[in-house]
């Protein structure tokens, strides 16, 4: 059998993070009660009006910037038009001819993969099957949408699924898009087709329709492409058409021939006037983004911090956002992501709500200093931030409710010391014998013995006097 290069092309949707609907004053939000934020424009009643949502448009310029495309400054709105339950006015408001960013495109191990456009629309219902029917919920209808369509650039599963983590994680840090794939805010359709290695002419593209997570994308497009190689190996011909893949089985299956953009009879949609765009509002929203993950890795590294260590803290933007806080509060780098990643990741991977973080940056910064200051233990800082974190306290109340602070008891170092050099007379010969590596030995079992209650520093001080006076 010959070998064949796989060719992708994405199509990526993104919800945008707006408090309202494109179009009407219905909040975009999920989970609500089914057709609980719906409306007449959003669910298409004759006679009602849509009227644009400015920070829909403004998002998108964000994400248009984010991955360095052309804005346009006059933008116009096309209706595509076709009939299915979860469109009720049955047409989609969406760009054909003019969209809002173009071009553009995301490095991805080295290879820039081309952005051909990104347009603004607006998302359809849902559709609920169950065992007694379908039901629809008109809740995502009209919820602002960005379609981020790539050229036939990527070359295997693996580098599509990586395009897509970047693009996923360079939405969130730039606010534009929550990137919750499983709650439907991410959605991919993947255009793919196979050529012989060795040449450069494409073969008949197929679609996959809604793909819902990373690992579906990669085994979507790996059994799509050996599906498309054996079937020209033997004999036949690939048909341009939509399918969808079966998460169970892990195959892909034809659902309709492919339409193409006539059969949507796009036209402009005369109920929402063209869109002007200065460069004053490019500008602003520019001074608005916040630092992109790439730079943010560049910083990092200017840390000193090792490449494993930025991309655990740059996965999470709120992890990140934190580890910037307490580096700005005057925490080391190298000491700051030491204790991020294990501190504070531990309590975040096993919360249920990752919404965000239920410990303040300065009761972080404050517990660090004081485990330099030796008041309190490493160990104690680590329980410390596991109580702050799932019981919600504050440092103070922590510290104050599991006494954690060390208390420099004299008597009672003076005693557990004492106990230690007793218990172990035959260290103590090695010790008098001038070897010196029992010492740490010796600071160890004091330690045990005084569980946080004095500092190193002290227990090592008193035991060097008590040994040599021993
Ligand atoms: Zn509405």
């Amino acid at each position: 059998m010959r070998k064949y290069t796989t060719v992708i092309g994405l199509e990526i949707h993104a919800e945008l993070l707006t408090e309202t609907k494109i179009f009407c004053a219905c909040k975009n939000t999920f989970g609500d009660a089914e057709n609980s934020s719906c409306c007449p424009v959003c669910i298409g009643l004759p006679g009602a009006l849509p009227v644009i949502n400015h920070r829909a448009v403004e998002l998108t310029v964000a994400a248009g910037l984010s991955f360095g495309c052309e804005i346009s400054r006059y933008t116009v709105w096309d209706r595509k038009n076709y009939f299915y339950p979860d469109l009720a006015k049955a047409y989609q408001i969406s760009q054909l001819y003019a969209p809002l960013c173009i071009g553009g495109g995301v490095t991805v191990g080295g290879r820039f993969i081309r952005l051909n456009r990104i347009h603004l629309e607006e998302d359809a219902g849902k559709l609920i099957h169950s065992r007694g029917g379908v039901k629809i919920d008109y809740n995502r209808a009209g919820v602002p949408l960005i379609e981020i369509v790539t050229e036939p650039d990527l070359r295997s599963a693996e580098e599509a699924t990586e395009f897509v983590e970047r693009v996923r994680r360079t939405l969130v840090y730039a606010g534009v898009s929550d990137g919750k794939m499983e709650q439907g805010s991410l959605r991919v359709d993947a255009n793919v087709s196979v050529m012989p290695e060795g040449t450069d002419v494409y073969g008949t593209r197929t679609e996959i329709k809604n793909i819902n997570s990373f690992r579906f994308i990669k085994s979507a497009i790996e059994f799509e492409a050996a599906r498309q190689s054996e079937l020209i190996e033997s004999g036949g011909r690939v048909v341009q058409e939509t399918r969808r893949y079966d998460e169970a089985s892990g195959e892909t299956f034809s659902m309709r021939s492919k339409e193409d953009a006539h059969d949507y009879r796009y036209f402009p949609d005369p109920d929402i006037l063209p869109l002007i765009i200065t460069d004053a509002d490019v500008e602003k929203i520019a001074s608005g983004l916040d630092e992109s993950p790439e730079k943010r890795l560049n910083r990092y590294a200017g840390y000193g911090i090792s490449a494993i260590d930025c991309e655990t803290v740059l996965a999470n933007k709120i992890i990140a956002d934190f580890f910037d806080a307490v580096v700005a509060g005057g925490i080391e780098p190298t000491e700051a992501v030491n204790a991020v990643k294990g501190e504070l990741m531990r309590c975040f991977n096993a919360a249920e709500n990752k919404d965000g973080l239920p410990v303040s940056a300065e009761d972080f910064i404050k517990g660090l200093k004081l485990v330099a200051e030796q008041k309190i233990s490493r160990n104690g800082f680590k329980e410390s931030v596991n109580h702050m974190f799932f019981e919600r306290k504050s440092l103070d109340a922590v510290l104050e409710e599991y006494k954690l602070v060390i208390k420099e008891d004299r008597g009672l170092i003076d005693g557990a010391v004492a106990a230690v050099i007793a218990e172990n007379p035959k260290a103590l010969r090695q010790y008098k014998d001038g070897d010196q590596k029992v010492f740490g030995y010796f600071v160890g079992q004091c330690a045990r013995l005084l569980k946080g209650a004095a500092q190193m520093s002290t227990i090592q001080a008193v035991l060097k006097e008590a040994l040599d006076k021993a």
